[in-house]
């Protein structure tokens, strides 16, 4: 399929107009970045786990009635997204304490939380996406209250998909962030989970080992990422075991 237009550039993706108005091409890179952008790597086939992992956590969603932007996968590395106006929260929930909760409140790396944990940090690169509260929220006008109750239980609704569809592979899921867009069917407006669902924004420890299978691998140099996600993919069936993530050639 010809590119439309790109309209933005990210860390780890690109988005480029769709064939039809609303729809957006997503489009996976091989970047890998972490400490907002401070450390940086290009890692091969990357891009193509996560297009497959995003799709196989989106598709699930939808099967279970959490809308989504997700339409299809077009490719390697492309997907056809719905158009959405991004709210600009990073919605993270957590089950174990880890990363910047345990440095924050001093908790020990993968203590099990009494329950369920919902942050929000407002998404501003220039700032490293501060923790923010729903008093900052409402007081800026970022969501309305009813978007935040519908948010939350979006939130926790993936937590306990992505909890079940992990721990069914022997993976622990420890976090994880999702973004949140707004679609206008006419003038109703819903909330959908956007972005992508991906080793790159959850943490997952094998359950059995502990072995770290996500972008921690890349922030704390424990190994090859390609190697950490491929083995996501194998265990969730969306790759098969023969199956080696070959270098994409076909679309760059
Ligand atoms: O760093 P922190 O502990 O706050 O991250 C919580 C979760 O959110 C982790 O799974 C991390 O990968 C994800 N995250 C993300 N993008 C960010 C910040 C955090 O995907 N900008």
């Amino acid at each position: 399929m010809a590119r439309g237009k790109k309209i933005y550039e990210g860390k780890a993706k690109v988005l480029y107009e769709g064939p039809e108005p609303g729809t957006i091409v997503q489009y996976f890179k091989d970047d890998a970045t972490a400490f907002n952008a401070e450390k940086k790597d290009v890692i091969d086939g990357k891009g193509v786990l996560n297009n497959r992992l995003s799709e196989y956590f989106m598709v699930g969603l939808s099967q279970i009635g959490v809308p989504t932007h997700f339409l299809k996968r077009l490719n390697m590395r492309e997907q056809l997204v719905r158009n959405c106006e991004i709210i600009p929260l990073e919605v993270i929930v957590r089950n174990y304490a880890a990363g910047s909760m345990s440095k924050r409140l001093g908790i020990e790396e993968g203590t099990q939380l009494p329950r369920p944990i919902v942050e929000y940090c407002y998404k501003d690169d220039s700032l490293g996406d501060p923790l923010v509260t729903e008093e900052h929220i409402a007081a800026f006008g970022w969501a309305s209250q009813q978007d935040m109750d519908d948010i939350l239980s979006l939130a926790l609704r993936v937590n306990d998909f992505l909890a079940g569809v992990m721990y069914g592979v022997g993976i622990k899921l420890i976090d994880f962030k999702i973004e949140i867009g707004r679609v206008y069917d006419g003038d109703f407006q819903r909330l959908v989970v956007a972005d992508e669902i991906s080793p790159d924004s959850c943490r997952l420890w094998d359950i059995e080992s502990g072995k770290k299978l996500d972008k921690d691998v890349f922030r704390q140099d424990l190994g090859n990422l390609t190697d950490a996600y491929t083995e996501v993919a194998h265990r969730l069936g969306v790759l098969p075991k023969s199956a080696p993530v070959s270098k994409p050639t076909l679309i760059n």
